[in-house]
This record gives C-alpha cells, sequence and structure tokens, in this order.
C-alpha cells in the first residue's frame, strides 16, 4: 500500500481511537457511580449494565483500532493475518481496523474469535 493510502488510514483510525478512548473514559465514570437512594440506586444499575455492555464493545474495538496503527507502523496494514491475501479495499473502507480478509473474517465470527493465534489453533484443530 502506498505511504500517501497508509496515512489516509492512519489519520482516520486515530481520529476513531480518539472518539473511543473518550466513550471508554466517560463510561468508567458511569460503571462505577453509586447512589445512596434505593429507587436511584435501581435506575443506575440498569444505566450501569448498559454502560457495562458498552464499554466491553468499545474497548474492544479500542484494541483492534490500536492493532490497526500497530499495523501501520510496521507496515503490514491491510494484510490478512491469517491467510497473508490483501484485505479489498472496499472493506477497508468500511472496517478500517479490519485484522482479517472477509472470509477468514466469517470463520473468527462463526466461531467468535477475534485474533489471529486463536484462528489458527482453531483450523489446525478442524482439520
Ligand atoms: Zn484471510
Amino acid at each position: 500500500m502506498k505511504k500517501s493510502e497508509l496515512s489516509k488510514y492512519k489519520t482516520v483510525l486515530e481520529a476513531e481511537q480518539a472518539e473511543l478512548l473518550h466513550l471508554v473514559r466517560n463510561r468508567e465514570g458511569i460503571a462505577i457511580e453509586k447512589s445512596p437512594d434505593a429507587f436511584d440506586e435501581v435506575q443506575h444499575a440498569t444505566e450501569r449494565e448498559l454502560a457495562i455492555r458498552n464499554l466491553d464493545r468499545e474497548s474492544n474495538l479500542l484494541r483492534n483500532v490500536r492493532a490497526a496503527l500497530r499495523r501501520i507502523e510496521d507496515c503490514s496494514f491491510g494484510v490478512c493475518l491469517y491467510c497473508e491475501e490483501d484485505i479489498s479495499l472496499k472493506r477497508l473502507v468500511a472496517v478500517p481496523w479490519a485484522a482479517f480478509c472477509i472470509q477468514c473474517q466469517e470463520i473468527a465470527d462463526r466461531n467468535k474469535v477475534d485474533n489471529a493465534d486463536n484462528l489458527d489453533e482453531l483450523l489446525v484443530n478442524a482439520a
């Protein structure tokens, strides 16, 4: 991938990272907030649950975004972590932190794994 293209993805990923960091920090606040009032406490519990679920999702995404930024640094960005084929541009534009090509991602999703080591293990075991 060309340097000019890489820097475009880098800008997008850095903006995403900043936004996620902001969200995650705010949610941590909600997640630990306690109230002495029982009614408030019930309401808080629901909010907390939602906040924790979102926090979970956002932390995961943040991890993926950070990993993608690392791949830009070490020039492996845009290449599937598993099969080492180029990830399609269409996919990268839609999901710039994508670590797998669409085929490998489908296998990963079906088996709920999100990193290359797990996927590797899975495919070895399946063989
Ligand atoms: Zn692949």
